[in-house]
Parts: structure tokens; sequence; C-alpha cells
């Protein structure tokens, strides 16, 4: 089923030419976009309603992409995210995989291989409303259980 209420796209970025060219795409594609410059403002953006995708930059002016991801994890969210960045460090990817990213794009990259990225992963986002309650900042784990993907133990 398509149409009705599809879940957001974040947009994080802080570069305005690459926000604007990747949200464009997106809302070309039918996707609803929300972009944001700074991590933090992510951050109190998602923890009311986390149904949504998130395409994460990682070098950002105020704290860092990967530590974005690590909050996200840590408050136990498990929202599908993207790393879209123009870091190639082994380390970043390695730390962004270990903590769960629906992808990993590094730039610049072919915008087809972003869209397929996030068609896929907007794809498996459980519809709105489907979750009874709003799972906030203080809810232990999700009404589904841990739903950590494997190799998250350290
Ligand atoms: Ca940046």
């Amino acid at each position: 089923m398509s149409g009705a209420t599809r879940p957001p796209v974040i947009v994080l970025e802080d570069d305005p030419l690459i926000a604007a060219f990747m949200s464009k795409a997106l809302r070309k594609s039918g996707h609803v976009v929300e972009c944001f410059d700074r991590g933090l403002a992510v951050l109190e953006r998602v923890q009311g309603d986390p149904s949504a995708l998130l395409l994460l930059d990682l070098g950002l002016p105020d704290i860092d992409g990967l530590e974005v991801l690590r909050r996200l994890r840590a408050s136990g969210s498990t929202m599908p995210v993207i790393v879209v960045t123009s870091r190639s460090d082994p380390g970043d990817r390695v730390e962004a995989l270990t903590l769960g990213v629906a992808g990993y794009v590094v730039k610049p990259f072919p915008l087809a291989e972003l869209l397929a990225s996030v068609e896929a992963a907007v794809a498996a986002i459980p519809p709105a409303g489907s979750v009874a309650g709003a799972p906030g900042p203080t809810a232990p784990t999700g009404p589904g259980g841990p739903s950590a993907p494997p190799g998250l133990n350290r």
C-alpha cells in the first residue's frame, strides 16, 4: 500500500546546497521532507515522533553525526538512519554499522543510489498509529521489546 501518510524523511545536513539538492530530489519522488542543520534539533524533533527516516550528515556544526546516532540508540530509538557523508573513514563506517544504520552513502553519490536506499528504508517503517502510546524518551524499552540488530552487544 502506498499513498496515505508516508513517514517523513528528515534531512540533517548543514550544507545548504546539498540539503536543497537532496530535499528537492526526495520531494520529487513523493517524500515528505524535513530539513535540519543541527544535530541537537533533530534529537529533539524525533523524541516526540520517531516514525521517520533520518538522513544523517556526519560533519555538523554542533555535535558530530555519529554522536547524534549514539544518543538516538542510547535513548532506545530504533528509527532507520542512513548516513550521508563525505567521510569515508573505515572507523566511521564501522561505528555507524555497529549502531545499526540502514545505509552508508559517501558523497559524491549517484542520486539513484540515495533514492533507492531511502525508498527501501521508508517502506520498512511501520505505519504511524500501529504502535499504541507515544514512546517517550523515558520509555525503557519499546512495546515491541528489544529489536536491536545482532552484533550490537559489546
Ligand atoms: Ca556537513
